[in-house]
């Protein structure tokens, strides 16, 4: 049979059973409460009959009537009277009905001796007055509503309300089932290996057992996530593990990293991170955010993205600190959210930006000085061609002075243009030599010419000691001038006023070229003798303080020497002088260009 039919048969016969049963029920009622009444009237009728005798053999009418106020104030049925045949009612619970009080003699003595019904709803009862005649008790039954509807109305109201549990539960027994079967393909479609959960999700309308199903599976997803990534975290770093590449390339990297979780606990931190914070790594990878980061900013901002989820990316430089060997060095801290299984966890990204701000800051201070330097020549230029203009015409001599240093000015000015564009090739690596054969006369007469009037100006004796031949050689002549121009020019730059400058020329007959520049200056500290190749370096000297330079002069003369296969060396000694040696040997190529990276 069918469900739904079952289900109407339910109802059918719970509904007749209840009319039947409230049918039933109520007609006994009303049966038991006619037959209670009945004997009730019986049994008054019964009492009134032997008393009534009684009192009319003694022919106490009266005694009777009030015998029926007794009774009618006892209650329990309708009514009662004494009826004496030809007599009529001689006494009644209803004094209406009493039809004479006078008792006579005697009266008619009828049959009637023993109780009968006289009608359903009334119980006579008969007795007999020796000598005088009989009479009749009539006792009225008390007459009560049927409760037969009532009863069938109440069984068929519970019928009614069994059959509305009866649906209630058809119906939840029909949606668990529905449920059940949901789930069971789901169960039939995971055994088959289907593993998502969108597809193994039934309708959570459908039920208990449906709701519960899909909890179990998004407690499996959960718990799934949750494993992988401790497996992730746990077996990063273990040889042979999915994540010992990229933990391996973390702890390989010069920048830190550090990953805290969303309870600010370290989770991951790798070698460098322990360095640049001046922390050693276990301190590190037990450590908490309070512990690790001293900088309140920092701190900030990994709660803003652990506790919020904020910004997905902050940028703060920091000075190291006093836990550092160098706490003065500068660290650049990148915090970054990471979404991992649902939590949002801080990555922090510390790299030391000391040198790359160390480099900023020359590169401003060679701004600075490169427009200084530049303006001087330019003055020089501007004042002396004034002087050519307002005087030239008259004194031959003033103009060819005036010509004279406009030119030599103008040729440190194409230096100093040149040092900074061969910085931005050694820069860029693109730094080149063009080799081509050098007239060595030429180039040391101009040199001469250049800083002859510098160091009469500055009261420094300037030699050139040249051999007596002077053949030409293989090289770049304009970049082994601009090295030569450095050497020189620092020469007299870094000597005071009375000292002197060696400019000493070999030229080997195998080839190339050695100059050697002394001076009796102020000298180099033995500690920064390699430090002066350095691009931007200047000496801690503080009486260069004043001398305006760049730094780049010595690091371009050297990338010059390298570049032809030569060097550049050089001997000091404070308050004593220096010497710079470059050697350019024999070019084996001929003519032709020659470039390396920076
Ligand atoms: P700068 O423009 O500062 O002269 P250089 O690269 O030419 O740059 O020189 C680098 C540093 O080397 C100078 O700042 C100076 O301290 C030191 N130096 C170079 N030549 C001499 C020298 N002849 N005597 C003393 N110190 C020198």
């Amino acid at each position: 049979m069918r469900p739904r039919a079952a289900l109407i048969a339910g109802v059918a016969i719970v509904m007749t059973a209840s009319g039947v049963g409230g049918w039933l029920g109520g007609r006994a009622a009303d049966r038991r409460a006619e037959s209670m009444h009945r004997d009730h009237a019986r049994a008054v009728a019964s009492l009134v009959a032997a008393q009534s005798d009684l009192f009319l053999r003694a022919s106490d009418a009266a005694s009777v009537r009030r015998l029926m106020l007794d009774i009618h104030d006892a209650g329990g049925i309708a009514a009662c009277r004494v009826v004496l045949p030809g007599v009529g009612v001689i006494a009644s619970t209803n004094a209406g009905e009493i039809g004479t009080m006078e008792l006579p003699e005697t009266w008619a003595d009828s049959a009637v001796r023993a109780e009968r019904p006289a009608s359903d709803a009334t119980v006579e009862v008969g007795f007999g007055v020796p000598g005088r005649g009989s009479g009749v008790v009539e006792a009225d039954m008390v007459r009560e509503p049927s409760v037969l509807k009532d009863s069938v109305l109440k069984a068929l109201l519970v019928g009614g309300v069994l059959c509305g549990l009866l649906l209630l539960g058809f119906a939840r027994v029909v949606r668990g089932q529905r449920a059940m079967v949901a789930v069971a393909s789901a169960l039939n479609a995971a055994c088959s290996g289907e593993r998502r959960a969108d597809a193994l999700r039934v309708d959570g309308q459908a039920g208990g057992v449906a709701e519960a199903w899909n909890t179990m599976l998004d407690e499996r997803d959960a718990l799934s996530a949750q494993i992988a990534d401790r497996a992730v975290l746990e077996t990063a770093g273990q040889p042979g593990s999915d994540g010992a590449a990229g933990t391996a390339a973390c702890d390989a990297m010069a920048s830190g990293v550090i990953v805290f979780d969303d309870s600010q606990e370290v989770v991951y931190a790798n070698g460098a991170a322990g360095v640049l914070l001046g922390i050693s790594r276990d301190a590190l990878e037990e450590g908490t955010l309070d512990s690790v980061i001293d900088d309140e900013a920092v701190r900030g901002a990994v709660r803003e993205v652990t506790e919020t989820a904020g910004r997905s990316a902050w940028v703060r430089d920091i000075v190291r600190g006093d836990n550092s060997e160098d706490p003065d060095a500068e660290l650049r801290v990148t915090v970054r959210s990471i979404e991992l299984s649902g939590t949002t966890m801080a990555s922090l990204l510390v790299e030391d930006i000391t040198q790359q701000r160390l480099a900023d800051r020359s590169r401003n201070a060679f701004v600075a000085q490169a427009t200084h330097e530049l303006r001087t020549p330019l003055t020089n230029i501007r004042l002396y061609v004034e002087q050519a203009i307002d005087e030239g015409d008259e004194d031959p001599a003033i103009r060819a002075e005036a010509l004279n240093v406009i030119g030599s000015e103008s040729r440190r000015l194409e230096r100093i243009v040149s040092d900074m564009l061969c910085v931005s090739e050694i820069e860029a690596g693109s730094l080149s030599i063009r080799v081509g054969s050098v007239r060595s006369e030429a180039l040391f007469d101009e040199l001469q010419k250049d800083y002859r009037a510098q160091a009469a100006e500055k009261s420094i004796e300037l030699v050139f000691d040249l051999p007596p031949k002077l053949p030409a050689f293989e090289g770049d002549r304009d970049r082994i001038a601009q090295a030569l121009h450095n050497l020189i020019g620092n020469g007299l730059k870094y000597t005071p006023p009375g000292g002197r400058v060696d400019v000493r020329v070999e030229l080997p007959e195998s080839g190339g070229v050695i100059v050697s520049v002394a001076d009796t200056g102020i000298g180099i500290d033995p500690d920064e003798c390699e430090r002066i190749f350095e691009r931007f370096y200047r000496a801690s000297d503080r009486r260069i303080a004043h001398v305006t330079g760049s730094g780049l002069g010595l690091a371009l003369a050297r990338e010059i020497a390298r570049l032809h296969g030569g060097d550049i060396k050089v001997e000091s000694a404070i308050d004593e002088g220096s010497t710079f040696t470059l050697s350019i040997p024999a070019q084996s190529g001929g003519e032709g260009e020659v470039g390396r990276a920076a």
